[in-house]
């Protein structure tokens, strides 16, 4: 089969999720934040694309197959007093980066707010949050908010018309599954009359309905994920962000299950549902915009994805708020502290970065790879740097062709039907060796990178 005939042993899990790879040697020190306060104090009138990244890391459940930076709030806890003092925080941060004269030139286009459990907070503290920070950073335009939210805790109707009135474009909540028994696996206590109740609630205020779905998940045979999609198409979920589980070592799905159910690490059953997955949508009305994006015709685009997938002719700066957030600031990655010493940092150093990386040139070709031609599925010719990275990867670029996993058209390189089925594979192409270890330390598979590695270097 033609879709067989690639260059590769099997499909691999997700490279680019962790990309660029900022680890501990990235550590901040005093030199490098005074590296990032002179970025931030540039003059130069530099006018980026720009989104506001915050992260509320608080939940009152864990799921099994996460990975995010949350902290578990038991319900004997004063939710409402944590948040407060932990908005109060975010405010003092918006406040240190409104100050700086680059924040003040990038042209915000979104606020993303995202966690942890967003939606753990009252519809008063949602808009005091929104209102604030904007006006700390100087935005007094109109800007959409994208928000996440967890099903139970997003069923008000406060917050979401306080969401609607402060110019939300998209609100979105994790189903993972609807079968009962996988649900209960990865310990998701919402019923599937909540998911239900939720969707009402949302249309009855004019929302879309926006939702992450999981597949590659414990229990998950190719019968309940085709219940799965049948079920959102009936419910004619308007987006859905469908994602493949990474299992990584330290996360409890693969701590608990791998032995008990072995499918969770089965890469191969991973790619084929994902063949179905594409299929089934696409040929009911959905469009494929990104590796796990699927719209119906005039849903909103998710603005996290826009801005991290390079989707467009330029990367969009990120500007990090809150505990453990991810940032991109002039081509400079940073990563905040984790809750146990935001505080500190914030209230000591200023910036409550514990993590900086800059990028060189290759590293930009890399993230038009990785976060762009393989994630938007498409990388357009008008970008800046386009000939730059044709030069860098003039090799790889040819062995994609010759395997009919990319094609060139008179504005864009983009991935072909059989290149997006590969797309996580296509990602490990664009890696140096160096790269190749480190995604190796964080994979469940280390003999599958062993051979990877002896495969070829880069
Ligand atoms: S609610 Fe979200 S952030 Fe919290 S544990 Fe579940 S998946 Fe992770």
């Amino acid at each position: 089969m033609d879709e067989l005939n690639v260059p590769y042993d099997g499909p691999v899990t997700n490279v680019s999720h962790y990309y660029p790879f900022v680890t501990r040697e990235h550590a901040v020190d005093d030199n490098k934040l005074s590296i990032y306060k002179k970025i931030l104090s540039t003059k130069e009138q530099v006018h980026r694309n720009a989104i506001i990244y915050i992260h509320i890391p608080y939940c009152r459940s864990i799921c099994t197959y996460c990975h995010c930076y949350k902290i578990f709030l038991p319900q004997n806890k004063d939710v409402k007093g944590i948040l407060d003092s932990y908005i109060a925080n975010i405010f003092k941060e918006a406040d240190l980066y409104g100050q700086m004269e680059y924040i003040g030139n990038l042209d915000f286009k979104y606020i993303h707010i995202g966690g942890g459990t967003p939606s753990l907070m009252t519809s008063e503290q949602i808009e005091r949050l929104i209102t604030k920070v904007k006006k700390k950073l100087n935005i007094n335009y109109t800007i959409p908010i994208n928000f996440e939210g967890e099903v139970r805790t997003l069923n008000d109707k406060n917050k979401i018309n306080v969401l609607k009135e402060l110019g939300t474009s998209r609100i979105s909540f994790g189903v993972q599954s609807f079968n009962e028994c996988v649900r209960k696996l990865c310990n998701l206590q919402p019923t599937y009359e909540d998911i239900l109740n939720l969707i009402e609630t949302l249309r009855a205020r004019h929302c879309s309905v926006n939702i992450d779905l999981l597949y590659g998940l414990p229990h998950q045979t190719m019968e309940v994920l085709e219940s799965d999609l049948y079920k959102a198409i009936e419910l004619k979920i308007d987006s859905i962000d469908y994602y493949r589980v990474n299992i990584y070592p330290h996360i409890r799905l693969f701590l608990k299950y791998r032995h008990t159910h072995p499918e969770i690490l089965d890469e191969r059953h991973k790619y084929l549902m994902y063949k179905k997955i594409i299929n089934t949508l696409t040929n009911n009305g959905y469009i494929q915009k990104s590796d796990e994006l699927f719209n119906l015709k005039d849903a909103p685009y998710s603005a996290i994805k826009e801005a991290i997938n390079h989707s467009g002719n330029e990367m969009f700066d990120v500007l990090p708020l809150g505990a453990s957030s991810n940032g991109l600031i002039n081509n400079v990655s940073i990563k905040n502290a984790p809750v146990s010493s935001y505080v500190d940092k914030l209230h000591g150093q200023g910036f409550p970065i514990i993590r900086l990386y800059k990028f060189s040139d290759d590293d930009i070709y890399t993230h038009m790879a990785l976060r762009g031609l393989t994630r938007s599925l498409r990388l357009s010719k008008k970008n800046v740097y386009y000939n730059d990275f044709l030069k860098k990867y003039r090799n790889v670029l040819a062995t994609l062709k010759e395997y009919k996993l990319i094609q060139e058209t008179k504005d864009e390189i983009k991935l072909t039907k059989k290149g997006i089925l590969w797309h996580q594979n296509i990602q490990l192409d664009f890696l140096t060796t160096e790269q190749k270890r480190a995604m190796k330390k964080m994979s469940n598979d280390k003999q599958l990178y062993d051979k990877i590695l002896t495969n070829g270097e880069n």
